[in-house]
Formats: C-alpha cells, sequence, structure tokens
C-alpha cells in the first residue's frame, strides 16, 4: 500500500540544500505495524510527514493505494490526508477551548459529516479508547494518558486504513504508555496499518517491524541504538527476525481478518464524505493547535 520509491528531501538552508532524507526506499504492507527508529534529527518525523501526505518530497515516487500521491496538489492531499490517515503526535495537538467530543468531531467536519452522526461517531470512538466518562472534559482537565486517548479516538473517528503515531508515547509515564501502545496493537489487530516514531525499544517492541533511520537514510538497528537496546528489541515479544526486519525485509502483514467491522460506518463516512461542504484538513488546524483558535468555532460545534 505504501511505496516510497528514491526519495529525497531537501530544504534550503542558508545557500546550500540541507539533504534530509536521501534516496529512501521503503515498502509498507497493508495491516502492518511498523516502528520507525534513529537518533533525534536522523529524518524521522520528515519521513513520517511524508508518508502521512503533510509534506512533499523534493524528489522520487511516492504511491499510496497504488496511487502517485507525490504528484498530487495540495487539496488533493488534503483530501487523502482527511479520507486515509489519522495521525498521533507526541504533544497530542488538541484545540485547548474544546471538550474531548469536539475534539473528535473535528475530522468529520472537515469530512462534511452531518452534526448527528458526528456526535454518535465521536461518542462511539470516545467509548472505544475508554473514555466514555471523560466526553466533556476539556484537554486541561484531562491526564496526559487520557488526551493522548482523545487524540487516538480522533485519529480513528473518519476509519482510516492507516494511522501515523509520532513519539505517541514521549509525554507519557511508562505504564501510561503501555496503555497507548496497548490501543495501538487493537487498532492494528482491527486490520488498520500502523507506524510510529519512537525513541524506545519497548515501544517498537510492540511492532511487528522496526525500522532504523540515520541521518536521512534507511539502516540496521546496530548503527543506531546501542548493544543493549538492540538484545532487547531481538528478543522482544513481537520479534520473528529481527536480522531480516533491520533490513526491513520481513514483511510480516498483522491481521486483517476484523477489516469488515469497519465496513457499516466505513460506508456511511463515505456517503457523508460524498455529500462534501468545505474539505479541508484536520491535521493543519491540530497541528496549530494553541495559535489557531478560530477554526473550530465555524465548525458547530455545540
Ligand atoms: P527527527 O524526527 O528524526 O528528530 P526531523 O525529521 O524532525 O528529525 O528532522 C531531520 C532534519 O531536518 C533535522 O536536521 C532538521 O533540523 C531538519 N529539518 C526539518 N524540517 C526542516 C525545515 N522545514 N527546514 C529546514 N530543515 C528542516
Ligand atoms: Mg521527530
Amino acid at each position: 500500500m505504501i511505496e516510497l520509491k528514491q526519495i529525497t528531501k531537501s530544504y534550503p538552508v542558508a545557500e546550500e540544500d540541507l539533504v534530509v532524507l536521501k534516496d529512501i526506499d521503503l515498502t509498507i504492507q497493508e495491516g502492518e505495524f511498523v516502528a520507525i527508529m534513529g537518533p533525534s534529527g536522523s529524518g524521522k518525523s520528515t519521513l513520517m510527514n511524508m508518508i502521512g501526505c503533510l509534506d512533499k518530497p523534493t524528489a522520487g515516487e511516492y504511491l499510496l493505494h497504488g496511487n502517485q500521491v507525490s504528484a498530487y496538489d495540495e487539496k488533493e492531499l488534503a483530501g487523502v490526508r482527511n479520507r486515509s490517515v489519522g495521525f498521533v503526535f507526541q504533544q497530542f495537538q488538541l484545540l485547548p477551548r474544546l471538550n474531548a467530543l469536539e475534539n473528535v468531531e473535528l475530522p468529520m467536519i472537515y469530512a462534511g459529516v452531518g452534526k448527528k452522526e458526528r456526535l454518535e461517531r465521536a461518542e462511539e470512538a470516545l467509548d472505544k479508547v475508554g473514555l466514555s466518562n471523560r466526553k466533556r472534559h476539556l484537554p486541561n482537565e484531562l491526564s496526559g494518558g487520557q488526551k493522548q486517548r482523545v487524540a487516538i479516538a480522533r485519529s480513528i473517528v473518519n476509519q482510516p486504513d492507516l494511522i501515523l503515531a509520532d513519539e505517541p508515547t514521549g509525554a507519557l509515564d511508562s505504564k501510561t504508555g503501555v496503555q497507548i501502545m496497548e490501543m495501538f496493537t487493537m487498532l492494528n489487530q482491527e486490520g488498520t496499518t500502523v507506524i510510529l516514531v519512537t525513541h524506545e525499544a519497548e515501544v517498537a517492541s510492540y511492532a511487528n517491524r522496526t525500522i532504523f533511520v540515520r541521518d536521512g537514510e534507511i539502516t540496521t538497528a546496530d548503527e543506531v541504538v546501542d548493544k543493549t537496546t538492540y538484545e532487547r528489541l531481538v528478543s522482544s515479544h513481537a520479534t520473528e527476525d529481527t536480522a531480516e526486519r533491520a533490513n526491513q525485509t520481513a514483511v510480516t502483514p498483522a491481521s486483517v481478518e476484523s477489516k469488515d467491522k469497519h465496513a457499516t460506518t466505513k460506508e456511511v463516512a463515505d456517503e457523508a464524505t460524498s455529500e462534501k461542504i468545505t474539505p479541508e484538513d484536520t491535521t493543519e488546524v491540530a497541528v496549530s493547535d494553541e495559535q489557531d483558535q478560530s477554526s473550530p468555532d465555524e465548525g458547530g460545534t455545540p
């Protein structure tokens, strides 16, 4: 489903180009659970932004479900993001003046889903992440783990087939981190492809495959993590063949059996999307967070 071919990303800095990703070749199958590890500044977030259609490569091809999204314009990319990708960030990126339910409604507003259905689906998503009793709480009335669960509910509410999580446990204590990882595991078992960036071997061990990035290139584990971490990864519960994983040849798509469960809601979502009002992108709003407080009100939240 995800095919990066000779992807390069560079930024003009001072008089020259800073090459952040170099000739990345990477294929991720539908239903996989992939962890991306590597030192700070190695290009992990840039790679995730590329995969999530938040950013375009300077050179190379990106095929998502066979569509050459690297040739899409900004509006088309926003559509892909809203329909097929759920994002989860280290700092949650919830809008501070909206309660949990309203935050979860946002991606559906952009997808043109009607009020009644938005409410139903937002409640369903919050139930799913175990927050039934916190629906009317504002972000600052929630713990870190609860905020991240709201963010996960928001990421799944449009039934994406891909979830991208950039250091989702980075701001949480390890016990809370485990609960969050169990949620990604559940979503992956339902058929959603999950890709997450992490610094922690414990977190990476939930994935079926770990990719290592160093200086903008995909590399092997032993070049980016210390020996202890490497060995922990090798012996982690999800590991089958780390040597292969590190060379990213071990493509083992996780279970896709319960994908059908989504069918009903997804069909409804598709229907709603077909009568779009103003298709825009959630992520833009989500990313701007504190700075941009104007958009949510326009959405007609309660
Ligand atoms: P990681 O997530 O692995 O810590 P990033 O992908 O955020 O790394 O960044 C990789 C490199 O790209 C860093 O050196 C960073 O400074 C640089 N970089 C990221 N975004 C930009 C940008 N918009 N302009 C210039 N340099 C950037
Ligand atoms: Mg990063």
